[in-house]
């Protein structure tokens, strides 16, 4: 009989050892982002959240160390102070912050992080780390349809809403600071979309470290 599970590991490729990405998702607000976040979290076990520090209050349903970490002004100085940031800006009205971590050490060892920031966050990620930086930018069908978003969420008061809507535009702004763009007018189609580009960059050649050692081997 076949020994069909030695045919089987023999075409097995190995998992070859790469750097992980920076995976950058910006988008205004209501444009569907964080959903996509949670689906590609969700569906892929190698890609971890970045968690950012704010000083904006909590929202219902927000925890604490998992959507943010909330601190208070006096918190978020001393941070800038002790140079805690990959990178912070001010966002409507709030500070917001990337804290270091051990993101660097991870990246090394494959480890990929997705960044739910704006455009000012991306700009400074890419000054600092431009190698492994990916950035998409999710665009809203139409202006219209991100309002009917923001109000159906219920979460914010009706200023607050005007407010996100200038600053939407003002976030649009910048579509054109990113690698890739993609439009959400059906959240399935968008996260496949999203998916594909963190599947396709994640196969650069640069960044398959285990690459090198690979071929030789199989040259051999
Ligand atoms: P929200 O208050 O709706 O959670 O986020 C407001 C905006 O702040 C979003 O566009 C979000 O991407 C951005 N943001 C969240 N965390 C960070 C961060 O660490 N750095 C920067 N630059 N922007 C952030």
């Amino acid at each position: 009989m076949a020994d069909s599970t030695a045919s089987t590991s023999d075409t097995v490729r190995p998992n070859l050892a790469r750097r992980g990405l920076m995976f950058i998702l910006s988008s205004p607000s209501g444009a569907g982002k964080t959903t996509i976040s949670r689906m590609l979290l969700d569906a892929d076990e190698e890609i971890r959240l970045s968690v950012s520090v704010t000083t904006r209050p909590p929202r219902p349903g927000e925890i604490d160390g998992t959507h943010y970490y909330f601190v208070d002004d006096a918190e978020f100085d001393r941070m800038v102070e002790e140079d805690d940031f990959y990178e912070w800006a001010h966002v409507f009205g709030h500070r917001y912050g990337t804290p270091k971590g051990r993101i660097r050490s991870a990246l090394k060892e494959g480890q990929d992080f997705l960044f739910d920031i704006d455009w000012q966050g991306t700009q400074q990620l890419y000054q600092k780390d431009r190698q492994d930086v990916v950035s998409v930018f999710i665009l809203p069908p139409s202006l219209a349809e991100l309002r009917r978003r923001l109000e159906s969420r219920a979460q914010d008061s009706a200023d607050v809403i005007d407010a996100r809507m200038d600053r939407a535009r003002g976030e649009i702004s910048h579509w054109a600071e990113y690698e890739y763009v993609v439009v959400n007018d059906d959240v399935d189609a968008c996260f496949e979309k999203v998916r594909a580009i963190l599947e396709a960059e994640r196969m650069e050649r640069t960044r398959q470290t285990g690459l090198i050692p690979f071929v030789r081997e199989l040259m051999a």
